[in-house]
């Protein structure tokens, strides 16, 4: 459980914690491989978000995906990104979280992924929360609870709120 100063003090960075939908790249769960290699290949990020027409969240799109369904025995073939679309080959089984989750979710789910696709409750796509965004707001934590520590001679955390 993580302590309320320690809570308090992560939430002043709340505003910047998520990436709005509207700034997050995405392709459409329908796009040809072929749009979808391009706009992988423009935004230079290796795993995007898959959208249906509802702005529905769908899974994830990654770089590795396409070239692996590029690769034949004798090499590569780019006329397999004609032939498929992005749901022949993006992965569902993707973590999500809703907008109100709890910090520490967010925190154990970012051990294993770079970042976290935040949803409604109707499952449309809200954002991103990554690492490195929580990494800021840990670094900022920790500054201030130096600055705490340094005015008060001595510091102790509050205790958890039972939720
Ligand atoms: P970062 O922590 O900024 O390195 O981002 C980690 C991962 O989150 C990237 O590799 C992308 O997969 C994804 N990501 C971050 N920002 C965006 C964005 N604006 N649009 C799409 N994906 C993003």
């Amino acid at each position: 459980m993580i302590s309320r100063t320690i809570e308090e003090l992560m939430s002043e960075k709340k505003d910047t914690m998520m990436i709005p939908s509207e700034n997050v790249a995405n392709v459409m769960v329908g796009n040809p491989l072929e749009h979808a290699f391009l706009v992988l290949s423009k935004v230079g990020y290796s795993k995007i978000p898959v959208l249906d027409k509802g702005d529905r969240f769908i899974g994830l799109l990654s770089l590795n995906d396409v070239v692996s369904k590029m690769m034949d025995i004798d090499g590569i073939d780019t006329k397999n990104l004609s032939k498929y679309t992005v749901a022949d080959v993006m992965n569902t089984e993707i973590e999500t979280v809703k907008e109100n989750c709890d910090l520490e979710d967010i925190m154990h789910l970012l051990v294993d992924a770079a970042f976290i696709p935040v949803l409604d409750d109707e499952g449309v796509f809200k954002g991103i929360i990554t690492r490195r965004e929580i990494l800021k707001a840990v670094n900022h934590t920790f500054h201030e609870l130096d600055k705490k520590q340094r005015l008060s001679g001595k510091f102790v955390l509050q205790p958890a709120t039972s939720k």
